[in-house]
């Protein structure tokens, strides 16, 4: 048990010693000693017996009281230590504000947030409110007014201006430390100080990445939303512009990505102004934005200046791109009011842009939507007819020009509609392609006309090449290759006997991929040709680099022959060509006996066309040679 010893408990210890010494020491000595001169001299001794006895006893008191307070400061430093580890490990700025002498104290922390030093403030009398965001001011008095009368701690952010004039985010604690007795008024307050700003900063990051697109900083798509919202409630009539850039992709494929979002960078600072103060621009999409706009009366005025901010090539390094934009327009009320409709009507509308050569800008129609219908409808037909197996395979003759006889079968699907009879391929290839059903759709003809070719095995009737279209769909898949070889192998034709028609257009997209595909092809056996050679725009050099066997002229030059004369030096020219590459040549479409003698004059391998035979259905093509 600890027994503090007070100053006043030392002094009534020295005054109830001292009273009975007083009181008693004479009486006790005269107890003991009778003779009256020696009661004297004891009373010397007696005298100095008190004195050190009372020494003695103050020094042990006093000495008592000197270890007690010693021992409570030592603690007060260790305690005073740990919390400064504490303030300091949680970086935590504190102040003590003497309420009545408006006197403040603040750590170093606090200070650093603010980027004071010590000898910069004034301790004695700094009103730290005139630093705090006039913003935030109401916050800051309002929570210390409210613990002053509630007596409860507060926790607020807010702003406080920097030595150098940025804000600074802090996040402040504090409360009521001591109080007057009687009157409860408060006499200090204390608290914390925390710099928040990295975290509020995050927080502002986030936002703003929620509602724009970090490349251009442009608002996305979730604002559109918003922002339409708000502007249709504020008014019903305004213009959605769904405007997306053509063949962007292109560049992507062939300078990089990295490439790519520059020229997306500066075509959005290029549309952004060609718009007026009261338009709103996003980016919903790769190379796809919207634009929305009240001006009606001045949306074509609007779309021309977009498409003009496009007309200066863009330089990115050495690079220059020339880029087009197609759009579509729809308004509000008239087309839609909610942001699914206009979005989507504006997307069709582009579309439709997108398709015309002439318009670079195109107004949404209901009867769009009708199409799109009717095109849903065709892919979902098309989808239940492979399932259903409707597709026929016929074939058509190609014939040696200088010894007229049959070297090869061109197989060209047909779908047996249960309803609409035979459907020529023109009417479904292209939405076979652009739904990738051809990549079933492909390989259910290749499979056909490999069973037809072995039953013409079995029968001795047919023993040459199998000419079998292959859309560049097919030959961009992966395992293009693989699936095919299945085939063939559970089949049992030789590779030899097949000759893959491909086109130009398949070299567009991912040239070195397809190239690939096509010497793997070769190192089967396959043979390749190009179909409709003519048509697009291949680069001759890469021709002369690809495993070819035949190039196939596009029956478009071939129709006028031998009168035309673009067609004749066209013709002249492929054939030229072939003989130049070591690739044999056939004419397509070849119609009259005319078109035939041109051809044999100049030299071309063999042809293809009605003077010979249409194409036809195996039984009507067998039927007909067994007669001949
Ligand atoms: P293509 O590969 O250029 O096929 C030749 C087309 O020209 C065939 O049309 C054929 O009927 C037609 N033709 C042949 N000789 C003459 C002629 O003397 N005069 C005229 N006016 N036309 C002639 P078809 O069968 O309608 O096929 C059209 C296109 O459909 C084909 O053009 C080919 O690109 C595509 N196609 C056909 N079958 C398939 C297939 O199984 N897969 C793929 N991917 N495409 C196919
Ligand atoms: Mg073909
Ligand atoms: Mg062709």
């Amino acid at each position: 048990m600890r027994v503090s010893i007070s100053p006043l408990r030392i002094v009534l210890i020295y005054a109830l010693f001292a009273t009975l010494w007083i009181l008693f020491s004479d009486h006790v000595v005269e107890y003991f000693v009778d003779n009256v001169a020696l009661v004297t001299a004891m009373q010397t001794y007696k005298g100095l017996f008190f004195v050190v006895v009372t020494s003695l006893l103050l020094y042990g008191l006093i000495k008592a009281k000197i270890l007690q307070i010693v021992s409570m400061q030592k603690k007060l430093k260790e305690h005073k230590q740990r919390l400064e580890y504490v303030i300091q490990g949680a970086n935590l700025g504190y102040w003590d504000w003497d309420y009545v002498n408006h006197k403040h104290v603040v750590n170093d922390i606090w200070l650093s947030f603010l980027g004071l030093k010590r000898n910069d403030i004034d301790e004695l009398d700094t009103d730290w409110t005139e630093r705090i965001h006039p913003e935030d001011r109401l916050i800051a008095k309002n929570a210390v007014e409210n613990t002053i009368k509630h007596n409860l701690p507060y926790v607020i952010e807010f702003r406080m201006r920097h030595r150098d004039g940025h804000w600074v985010w802090i996040e402040g604690s504090g409360a009521v430390v001591e109080r007057d007795e009687k009157t409860g008024d408060p006499l200090r307050l204390a608290g914390t100080h925390r710099d928040i700003s990295s975290r509020k900063n995050a927080q502002k990051e986030m936002l703003f990445l929620a509602l724009n697109d970090p490349l251009t900083k442009l608002p996305n798509r979730v604002y559109l939303k918003q922002e339409l919202e708000k502007r249709l409630i504020e008014e019903p009539t305004l213009c959605f512009l769904f405007l997306d850039l053509d063949r962007f992709k292109t560049i992507n494929d062939m300078y990089g990505h990295t490439t790519g979002d520059k020229v997306i960078q500066v075509v959005a600072e290029r549309l952004k102004s060609s718009l007026q103060e009261s338009d709103f621009i996003a980016r919903v999409g790769g190379d796809e934005f919207v634009i929305l706009t009240r001006e009606h009366l001045h949306v074509e005025a609007l779309c021309n200046r977009l498409i003009q901010s496009l007309e200066i090539p863009i330089e990115i390094g050495n690079e220059q791109f020339r880029l087009n934009a197609s759009m579509g327009v729809t308004c509000s009320p008239k087309d839609g009011s909610s942001f699914e409709t206009l979005f989507k009507n504006a997307d069709t509308a582009m579309y439709e842009a997108k398709n015309s050569l002439q318009k670079s800008y195109v107004y949404y129609t209901p009867s769009m939507t009708e199409q799109l219908l009717n095109i849903s409808k065709l892919d979902n037909e098309l989808k239940h007819a492979i399932e259903n197996d409707e597709f026929v395979v016929y074939y058509q003759p190609q014939i040696n020009l200088h010894t007229n006889r049959m070297i090869g079968l061109e197989a060209l699907v047909r779908w047996q509609h249960p309803v609409e009879g035979i459907i020529p391929p023109n009417n479904f290839i292209g939405r076979a392609e652009e739904t990738r059903l051809i990549i079933s759709l492909g390989l259910l003809v290749f499979k056909k006309s490999l069973m037809q070719m072995k039953k013409w095995d079995e029968q001795a009737f047919f023993d040459g090449v199998m000419a079998i279209n292959i859309s560049s769909v097919q030959i961009e898949e992966e395992n293009f290759v693989e699936s095919i070889e299945v085939i063939r192998q559970e089949i049992g034709i030789n590779a030899q006997r097949i000759e893959l028609e491909v086109t130009e257009s398949c070299f567009m997209n991912n040239p070195d991929q397809v190239s690939k595909t096509l010497q793997k092809l070769e190192n089967l056996g396959y043979k390749i040709s190009i179909d409709d050679f003519g048509t697009g725009y291949s680069s001759l050099s890469y021709l002369k680099q690809l495993p070819l066997h035949k190039l196939k002229i596009d029956r478009s030059f071939i129709r006028d022959l031998p009168h035309d004369t673009d067609d004749q030096a066209i013709s002249k020219a492929i054939i030229a060509l072939g003989k130049t590459l070591e690739l044999e040549v056939l004419a397509e479409g070849v119609e009259t006996e005319e078109q035939k003698a041109f051809l044999i004059e100049n030299r071309c391998d063999s042809m293809q066309g009605y003077l010979f035979a249409k194409p036809l259905s195996a039984e009507v093509l067998e039927a007909t040679f067994r007669q001949n």
